[in-house]
């Protein structure tokens, strides 16, 4: 299963992280969802496929880590 490390300072156009929320454009099925450190406890598949997930621990600003896995 592919996975990425998000690159805080280079977000591509289907990536975005504010704060310790990502927000992330699955691959499979093209839904956009969010994954938030606090509502969703840093981890969360993607709502319409499941077949994408991502993490998040930390901020984008404060060297917190978060990965995309599809
Ligand atoms: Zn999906």
């Amino acid at each position: 299963m592919p996975t990425k490390k998000i690159d805080p300072i280079n977000l591509t156009q289907c990536e975005d992280w504010e704060g310790n929320n990502i927000a992330f454009k699955c691959p499979h099925c093209d839904k956009v969802f969010i994954i938030s450190e606090i509502v969703h406890k840093g981890e969360r598949e993607c709502p319409n496929c499941g077949k994408s997930s991502g993490k998040v621990k930390g901020g984008r600003k404060s060297g917190g880590n978060a990965s995309l896995e599809w």
